[in-house]
Protein backbone atom coordinates (compact mmCIF):
# COMPACT_ATOMS: atom_id res chain seq x y z
CA UNK A 1 0.00 0.00 0.00
CA UNK A 2 1.66 3.51 -0.92
CA UNK A 3 0.31 6.45 -0.28
CA UNK A 4 0.62 7.80 -4.34
CA UNK A 5 1.50 5.73 -7.35
CA UNK A 6 2.28 8.13 -10.39
CA UNK A 7 2.14 6.40 -13.91
CA UNK A 8 5.13 7.24 -15.97
CA UNK A 9 8.45 8.48 -15.58
CA UNK A 10 7.90 11.04 -17.99
CA UNK A 11 8.08 14.85 -18.26
CA UNK A 12 4.62 15.87 -16.07
CA UNK A 13 4.92 13.09 -13.74
CA UNK A 14 8.63 14.22 -12.66
CA UNK A 15 8.84 17.84 -12.65
CA UNK A 16 5.45 17.31 -10.16
CA UNK A 17 7.20 14.93 -7.37
CA UNK A 18 10.31 16.74 -8.01
CA UNK A 19 8.74 19.87 -6.41
CA UNK A 20 5.87 17.87 -4.30
CA UNK A 21 8.52 15.65 -2.44
CA UNK A 22 10.33 18.79 -1.50
CA UNK A 23 7.12 19.50 0.81
CA UNK A 24 6.41 16.15 1.69
CA UNK A 25 8.90 13.97 1.85
CA UNK A 26 7.10 11.68 4.22
CA UNK A 27 4.73 10.22 1.40
CA UNK A 28 5.37 6.87 0.42
CA UNK A 29 5.61 7.02 -3.60
CA UNK A 30 5.70 4.18 -6.28
CA UNK A 31 6.52 4.95 -10.20
CA UNK A 32 5.55 2.70 -12.51
CA UNK A 33 6.93 3.06 -15.85
CA UNK A 34 6.57 1.15 -18.94
CA UNK A 35 9.86 1.60 -20.48
CA UNK A 36 13.69 1.66 -19.35
CA UNK A 37 14.42 3.48 -22.81
CA UNK A 38 13.53 6.96 -22.89
CA UNK A 39 12.57 8.70 -25.78
CA UNK A 40 14.57 10.27 -28.27
CA UNK A 41 12.83 14.01 -28.78
CA UNK A 42 13.45 17.65 -28.03
CA UNK A 43 11.48 19.70 -26.04
CA UNK A 44 11.27 23.44 -26.14
CA UNK A 45 10.22 26.54 -23.95
CA UNK A 46 10.20 30.15 -23.64
CA UNK A 47 12.80 31.76 -21.45
CA UNK A 48 13.26 34.95 -19.70
CA UNK A 49 12.57 37.51 -17.34
CA UNK A 50 9.28 36.96 -15.19
CA UNK A 51 9.30 33.59 -16.59
CA UNK A 52 9.81 30.44 -14.72
CA UNK A 53 13.30 29.93 -14.47
CA UNK A 54 13.61 25.62 -15.64
CA UNK A 55 17.42 25.59 -14.88
CA UNK A 56 17.11 27.30 -11.17
CA UNK A 57 13.96 25.14 -10.38
CA UNK A 58 15.00 22.00 -12.17
CA UNK A 59 18.76 22.30 -13.19
CA UNK A 60 18.02 21.42 -16.77
CA UNK A 61 20.41 22.65 -19.10
CA UNK A 62 19.19 23.65 -22.67
CA UNK A 63 21.10 22.35 -25.78
CA UNK A 64 20.47 25.56 -26.99
CA UNK A 65 19.07 28.84 -26.30
CA UNK A 66 18.33 31.23 -29.22
CA UNK A 67 18.07 34.79 -29.09
CA UNK A 68 16.86 34.94 -32.39
CA UNK A 69 13.82 33.60 -34.11
CA UNK A 70 12.10 33.76 -37.86
CA UNK A 71 8.53 33.53 -39.18
CA UNK A 72 7.74 33.09 -42.52
CA UNK A 73 5.51 32.70 -45.22
CA UNK A 74 4.93 33.34 -48.75
CA UNK A 75 4.42 37.42 -48.68
CA UNK A 76 7.38 38.12 -45.64
CA UNK A 77 10.19 37.11 -43.80
CA UNK A 78 10.48 38.45 -40.37
CA UNK A 79 13.75 37.78 -38.01
CA UNK A 80 13.36 38.84 -34.38
CA UNK A 81 16.13 39.85 -31.70
CA UNK A 82 14.15 37.77 -28.77
CA UNK A 83 16.53 39.46 -26.16
CA UNK A 84 16.35 39.64 -22.83
CA UNK A 85 14.32 36.53 -23.79
CA UNK A 86 15.46 33.39 -25.58
CA UNK A 87 13.53 30.12 -26.75
CA UNK A 88 15.50 27.20 -24.87
CA UNK A 89 15.70 23.87 -26.35
CA UNK A 90 16.55 20.56 -24.16
CA UNK A 91 16.96 17.55 -24.95
CA UNK A 92 14.38 15.40 -23.42
CA UNK A 93 16.46 12.38 -22.11
CA UNK A 94 18.42 14.77 -20.49
CA UNK A 95 15.95 16.31 -18.30
CA UNK A 96 13.94 12.90 -17.46
CA UNK A 97 17.51 11.73 -16.13
CA UNK A 98 18.16 15.07 -14.43
CA UNK A 99 14.83 15.22 -12.29
CA UNK A 100 14.58 11.67 -12.08
CA UNK A 101 17.97 11.63 -10.29
CA UNK A 102 16.78 14.36 -8.31
CA UNK A 103 13.89 12.25 -6.60
CA UNK A 104 14.85 8.82 -6.56
CA UNK A 105 16.23 8.53 -3.14
CA UNK A 106 12.72 9.69 -2.13
CA UNK A 107 10.91 6.99 -4.37
CA UNK A 108 10.50 3.48 -5.33
CA UNK A 109 10.71 2.54 -8.89
CA UNK A 110 9.53 -0.37 -11.14
CA UNK A 111 9.64 -0.62 -14.62
CA UNK A 112 6.17 -2.91 -15.55
CA UNK A 113 3.20 -1.89 -17.73
CA UNK A 114 0.04 -0.73 -16.39
CA UNK A 115 -2.74 -2.62 -17.62
CA UNK A 116 -5.94 -1.21 -15.85
CA UNK A 117 -7.03 1.19 -12.77
CA UNK A 118 -9.81 0.45 -10.66
CA UNK A 119 -11.09 3.34 -7.61
CA UNK A 120 -12.52 2.19 -4.77
CA UNK A 121 -14.46 4.22 -1.62
CA UNK A 122 -10.97 4.01 -0.16
CA UNK A 123 -8.00 3.37 -2.03
CA UNK A 124 -7.00 3.00 -6.12
CA UNK A 125 -6.44 -0.76 -7.48
CA UNK A 126 -3.40 -0.65 -9.72
CA UNK A 127 -2.47 -3.67 -11.89
CA UNK A 128 0.64 -4.23 -14.44
CA UNK A 129 1.39 -6.93 -16.09
CA UNK A 130 3.23 -8.89 -13.15
CA UNK A 131 1.58 -7.35 -10.60
CA UNK A 132 -1.29 -5.24 -8.53
CA UNK A 133 -0.32 -2.26 -6.03
CA UNK A 134 -3.01 -0.33 -3.81
CA UNK A 135 -2.60 3.30 -3.44
CA UNK A 136 -4.24 6.05 -1.22
CA UNK A 137 -3.83 8.56 -4.78
CA UNK A 138 -3.00 7.65 -8.11
CA UNK A 139 -1.22 9.99 -10.41
CA UNK A 140 -1.09 9.17 -14.32
CA UNK A 141 0.52 11.00 -17.25
CA UNK A 142 -0.94 8.43 -19.66
CA UNK A 143 -3.78 7.58 -21.23
CA UNK A 144 -5.46 4.85 -19.35
CA UNK A 145 -8.18 6.96 -18.53
CA UNK A 146 -8.90 8.26 -22.39
CA UNK A 147 -11.28 11.27 -22.42
CA UNK A 148 -13.91 11.04 -24.59
CA UNK A 149 -14.27 14.70 -26.51
CA UNK A 150 -18.02 15.97 -26.96
CA UNK A 151 -16.51 18.35 -29.40
CA UNK A 152 -16.24 16.46 -33.15
CA UNK A 153 -14.89 20.08 -34.15
CA UNK A 154 -11.03 19.36 -33.05
CA UNK A 155 -7.65 20.17 -34.57
CA UNK A 156 -4.66 17.38 -33.81
CA UNK A 157 -1.52 19.20 -34.07
CA UNK A 158 1.22 16.46 -35.98
CA UNK A 159 4.53 16.45 -36.93
CA UNK A 160 7.94 14.62 -38.05
CA UNK A 161 11.01 15.72 -37.39
CA UNK A 162 14.66 14.35 -38.41
CA UNK A 163 17.56 16.10 -37.10
CA UNK A 164 20.45 15.82 -39.87
CA UNK A 165 23.98 16.11 -39.97
CA UNK A 166 24.84 18.51 -42.90
CA UNK A 167 28.13 18.89 -44.91
CA UNK A 168 27.72 22.61 -45.71
CA UNK A 169 28.17 24.56 -42.83
CA UNK A 170 25.39 26.79 -41.71
CA UNK A 171 24.51 29.57 -39.46
CA UNK A 172 22.97 28.63 -36.35
CA UNK A 173 21.83 31.38 -33.93
CA UNK A 174 18.17 31.99 -35.26
CA UNK A 175 15.52 29.29 -34.34
CA UNK A 176 12.74 29.22 -37.64
CA UNK A 177 9.90 29.34 -35.49
CA UNK A 178 7.54 28.54 -38.37
CA UNK A 179 7.99 28.62 -42.41
CA UNK A 180 4.78 28.32 -43.81
CA UNK A 181 3.99 25.86 -46.85
CA UNK A 182 1.28 25.99 -48.86
CA UNK A 183 -1.88 23.38 -47.97
CA UNK A 184 -6.03 23.76 -48.72
CA UNK A 185 -7.04 21.65 -45.53
CA UNK A 186 -4.40 22.33 -43.05
CA UNK A 187 -1.91 24.45 -41.44
CA UNK A 188 0.98 23.61 -42.24
CA UNK A 189 4.64 24.64 -41.78
CA UNK A 190 8.65 23.86 -41.19
CA UNK A 191 9.99 24.02 -37.71
CA UNK A 192 13.73 24.38 -38.08
CA UNK A 193 15.91 23.88 -34.60
CA UNK A 194 19.85 24.30 -36.02
CA UNK A 195 22.16 22.93 -32.73
CA UNK A 196 25.46 23.97 -34.60
CA UNK A 197 26.89 24.53 -37.83
CA UNK A 198 26.47 21.16 -39.27
CA UNK A 199 23.26 19.64 -37.14
CA UNK A 200 19.59 20.68 -37.47
CA UNK A 201 16.72 19.28 -36.73
CA UNK A 202 13.77 20.06 -39.15
CA UNK A 203 10.09 19.39 -38.17
CA UNK A 204 7.36 19.42 -40.51
CA UNK A 205 4.02 20.32 -38.65
CA UNK A 206 0.44 20.09 -39.34
CA UNK A 207 -2.73 21.51 -37.35
CA UNK A 208 -5.16 19.37 -38.94
CA UNK A 209 -8.65 18.18 -38.68
CA UNK A 210 -7.34 14.28 -39.03
CA UNK A 211 -3.73 13.03 -38.67
CA UNK A 212 -2.21 11.81 -42.15
CA UNK A 213 1.04 10.67 -41.07
CA UNK A 214 1.38 9.47 -44.46
CA UNK A 215 1.29 13.04 -46.30
CA UNK A 216 2.90 14.61 -43.86
CA UNK A 217 5.74 12.47 -44.03
CA UNK A 218 5.78 13.31 -48.20
CA UNK A 219 6.14 16.84 -47.33
CA UNK A 220 8.71 16.26 -44.81
CA UNK A 221 10.70 14.84 -47.11
CA UNK A 222 10.57 17.16 -49.61
CA UNK A 223 11.87 20.25 -47.07
CA UNK A 224 14.70 18.05 -45.98
CA UNK A 225 15.80 17.20 -49.76
CA UNK A 226 16.48 21.20 -49.60
CA UNK A 227 19.41 20.41 -47.45
CA UNK A 228 22.46 19.26 -48.97
CA UNK A 229 22.88 16.32 -45.48
CA UNK A 230 25.50 13.47 -44.95
CA UNK A 231 23.51 11.35 -42.60
CA UNK A 232 20.17 11.53 -40.29
CA UNK A 233 20.88 11.58 -36.79
CA UNK A 234 17.53 10.95 -35.51
CA UNK A 235 13.84 11.15 -35.79
CA UNK A 236 10.80 12.12 -33.49
CA UNK A 237 6.94 12.28 -33.91
CA UNK A 238 3.91 13.00 -31.89
CA UNK A 239 0.23 14.04 -32.06
CA UNK A 240 -0.98 16.35 -29.28
CA UNK A 241 -4.71 17.32 -29.45
CA UNK A 242 -5.55 20.79 -29.74
CA UNK A 243 -8.66 21.64 -27.84
CA UNK A 244 -9.80 23.81 -25.01
CA UNK A 245 -12.32 20.60 -24.31
CA UNK A 246 -9.35 18.50 -23.97
CA UNK A 247 -9.70 19.48 -20.24
CA UNK A 248 -8.15 18.34 -16.77
CA UNK A 249 -10.05 16.11 -14.94
CA UNK A 250 -9.79 14.41 -11.90
CA UNK A 251 -11.88 11.72 -9.48
CA UNK A 252 -11.34 11.66 -5.96
CA UNK A 253 -8.40 9.71 -5.97
CA UNK A 254 -7.03 9.50 -9.73
CA UNK A 255 -5.43 12.89 -10.88
CA UNK A 256 -4.62 12.56 -14.24
CA UNK A 257 -1.98 15.57 -15.36
CA UNK A 258 0.67 15.84 -18.79
CA UNK A 259 -0.60 15.87 -22.36
CA UNK A 260 -2.91 13.37 -21.55
CA UNK A 261 -4.31 15.36 -18.93
CA UNK A 262 -5.43 18.23 -20.66
CA UNK A 263 -1.85 20.44 -19.69
CA UNK A 264 -1.06 21.61 -23.11
CA UNK A 265 -1.95 25.09 -24.15
CA UNK A 266 -4.28 24.54 -26.90
CA UNK A 267 -3.39 26.86 -29.33
CA UNK A 268 0.00 25.39 -29.12
CA UNK A 269 0.56 22.06 -27.86
CA UNK A 270 3.34 23.66 -25.60
CA UNK A 271 3.46 21.72 -22.15
CA UNK A 272 6.54 21.89 -20.08
CA UNK A 273 6.24 26.00 -18.76
CA UNK A 274 2.55 24.99 -17.77
CA UNK A 275 3.69 21.82 -15.98
CA UNK A 276 6.44 23.23 -14.20
CA UNK A 277 4.42 26.51 -12.71
CA UNK A 278 1.52 23.90 -11.91
CA UNK A 279 3.76 21.89 -10.41
CA UNK A 280 5.49 24.91 -8.25
CA UNK A 281 2.27 26.50 -7.38
CA UNK A 282 0.82 23.08 -6.07
CA UNK A 283 3.94 21.86 -3.78
CA UNK A 284 1.84 22.76 -0.57
CA UNK A 285 -1.61 21.11 -1.40
CA UNK A 286 -3.40 18.44 -0.58
CA UNK A 287 -3.38 15.59 -3.19
CA UNK A 288 -7.03 15.67 -2.48
CA UNK A 289 -7.75 19.12 -3.73
CA UNK A 290 -5.11 18.80 -7.12
CA UNK A 291 -6.58 20.85 -10.15
CA UNK A 292 -5.59 22.54 -13.04
CA UNK A 293 -7.19 25.42 -13.84
CA UNK A 294 -6.75 27.13 -17.20
CA UNK A 295 -6.67 31.01 -16.95
CA UNK A 296 -10.28 31.79 -18.88
CA UNK A 297 -9.41 34.79 -21.42
CA UNK A 298 -6.57 32.96 -22.32
CA UNK A 299 -8.45 29.82 -23.17
CA UNK A 300 -10.98 32.29 -25.08
CA UNK A 301 -8.41 33.43 -27.21
CA UNK A 302 -7.40 29.91 -27.80
CA UNK A 303 -10.54 28.91 -28.68
CA UNK A 304 -10.93 32.04 -31.12
CA UNK A 305 -7.88 31.14 -32.79
CA UNK A 306 -8.32 27.57 -33.07
CA UNK A 307 -11.63 27.94 -34.85
CA UNK A 308 -9.99 30.52 -37.25
CA UNK A 309 -7.68 27.64 -38.07
CA UNK A 310 -10.51 25.14 -38.43
CA UNK A 311 -12.33 27.08 -41.01
CA UNK A 312 -9.54 28.89 -42.66
CA UNK A 313 -6.49 27.02 -42.22
CA UNK A 314 -5.17 28.62 -45.80
CA UNK A 315 -5.08 32.53 -43.37
CA UNK A 316 -3.80 30.98 -40.29
CA UNK A 317 -0.39 32.36 -41.48
CA UNK A 318 -1.42 35.77 -42.00
CA UNK A 319 -2.54 35.16 -37.97
CA UNK A 320 0.72 34.08 -36.54
CA UNK A 321 2.57 36.67 -38.81
CA UNK A 322 0.50 39.93 -37.56
CA UNK A 323 1.27 38.40 -34.21
CA UNK A 324 4.98 38.58 -34.24
CA UNK A 325 5.04 41.88 -36.82
CA UNK A 326 2.87 43.66 -35.26
CA UNK A 327 3.67 43.12 -31.85
CA UNK A 328 6.36 44.37 -29.00
CA UNK A 329 8.27 40.64 -28.78
CA UNK A 330 8.19 40.34 -25.07
CA UNK A 331 3.92 40.91 -25.38
CA UNK A 332 4.11 38.28 -27.78
CA UNK A 333 6.39 35.96 -25.72
CA UNK A 334 4.75 36.63 -22.25
CA UNK A 335 1.07 35.83 -24.27
CA UNK A 336 2.66 32.31 -25.77
CA UNK A 337 4.01 31.96 -21.96
CA UNK A 338 1.20 32.25 -20.35
CA UNK A 339 2.03 35.21 -18.29
CA UNK A 340 0.32 38.13 -20.54
CA UNK A 341 -0.25 41.30 -18.85
CA UNK A 342 -3.47 42.84 -19.48
CA UNK A 343 -1.83 45.51 -21.91
CA UNK A 344 -0.13 42.57 -23.76
CA UNK A 345 -3.61 40.92 -24.89
CA UNK A 346 -5.65 44.26 -25.29
CA UNK A 347 -2.23 45.22 -27.68
CA UNK A 348 -2.66 41.67 -29.11
CA UNK A 349 -5.93 41.94 -29.44
CA UNK A 350 -6.12 45.48 -31.19
CA UNK A 351 -3.35 43.84 -33.61
CA UNK A 352 -5.34 40.65 -34.84
CA UNK A 353 -6.49 40.29 -38.43
CA UNK A 354 -9.89 41.25 -37.10
CA UNK A 355 -12.19 39.80 -39.91
CA UNK A 356 -10.55 36.42 -39.72
CA UNK A 357 -11.48 36.28 -35.81
CA UNK A 358 -14.43 38.05 -35.88
CA UNK A 359 -15.68 35.45 -38.49
CA UNK A 360 -14.55 32.55 -36.49
CA UNK A 361 -15.78 33.91 -33.42
CA UNK A 362 -19.46 33.96 -34.59
CA UNK A 363 -18.82 30.58 -36.55
C1 LIG B 1 8.13 14.71 -30.31
C2 LIG B 1 7.48 15.66 -29.31
C3 LIG B 1 7.98 16.96 -29.19
C4 LIG B 1 7.40 17.84 -28.26
N1 LIG B 1 7.91 19.10 -28.15
C5 LIG B 1 7.46 19.90 -27.17
C6 LIG B 1 8.04 21.18 -26.94
O1 LIG B 1 8.93 21.58 -27.68
N2 LIG B 1 7.61 21.94 -25.91
C7 LIG B 1 6.60 21.51 -25.08
O2 LIG B 1 6.26 22.22 -24.13
N3 LIG B 1 5.98 20.35 -25.31
C8 LIG B 1 6.39 19.53 -26.31
N4 LIG B 1 5.78 18.32 -26.51
C9 LIG B 1 4.57 18.00 -25.73
C10 LIG B 1 4.84 17.54 -24.28
O3 LIG B 1 5.53 18.52 -23.54
C11 LIG B 1 5.65 16.26 -24.22
O4 LIG B 1 4.99 15.27 -24.96
C12 LIG B 1 5.82 15.75 -22.79
O5 LIG B 1 6.76 14.71 -22.78
C13 LIG B 1 4.50 15.28 -22.21
O6 LIG B 1 4.71 14.92 -20.89
P1 LIG B 1 3.82 13.82 -20.20
O7 LIG B 1 4.27 13.72 -18.80
O8 LIG B 1 2.39 14.07 -20.48
O9 LIG B 1 4.18 12.48 -21.02
P2 LIG B 1 5.57 11.74 -21.20
O10 LIG B 1 6.71 12.64 -20.94
O11 LIG B 1 5.50 11.09 -22.53
O12 LIG B 1 5.52 10.64 -20.06
C14 LIG B 1 4.57 9.60 -20.03
C15 LIG B 1 5.29 8.36 -19.46
O13 LIG B 1 4.32 7.37 -19.16
C16 LIG B 1 4.82 6.10 -19.57
N5 LIG B 1 3.67 5.22 -19.77
C17 LIG B 1 2.71 5.34 -20.73
N6 LIG B 1 1.78 4.36 -20.59
C18 LIG B 1 2.15 3.63 -19.51
C19 LIG B 1 1.61 2.49 -18.87
N7 LIG B 1 0.46 1.92 -19.28
N8 LIG B 1 2.26 1.98 -17.79
C20 LIG B 1 3.40 2.53 -17.34
N9 LIG B 1 3.97 3.62 -17.92
C21 LIG B 1 3.35 4.16 -18.98
C22 LIG B 1 5.61 6.40 -20.84
O14 LIG B 1 6.54 5.39 -21.13
C23 LIG B 1 6.26 7.75 -20.46
O15 LIG B 1 7.52 7.58 -19.85
C24 LIG B 1 6.30 17.42 -27.44
C25 LIG B 1 5.79 16.13 -27.63
C26 LIG B 1 6.36 15.26 -28.54
C27 LIG B 1 5.77 13.87 -28.71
Amino acid sequence: MYDLIVIGRGLSSLLFLKQYLETHSDLKVLIIEKSKKIESRYISSWQGPGLLDLKKEYDIHADKAYKKISIINEEISIKKNISPYSYNTYDYKHVIETIFNSVKDKVEIIYDQVTSVKEMSNEVNVKTKKHTFQSQYLISSTSLAKQSLKNNKMLFQYFVGTKIQIKDNQKHDTCQLMHFLQSNNEVLFDYNLPFDQKSILIETTAFGKKVHFENLEKIHKKSLATFNFAKIIKKEKGVIPMSVDHKFHRTARIINIGLDGGFARPSSGYMILRAAQWSIINRNTNLKDLVFKEKKLISFLDKIFLKACYYYPGLASSIFVKLFNSNDIASVIRFLADIPKLYDIVKILMNTPKKIMINALIK
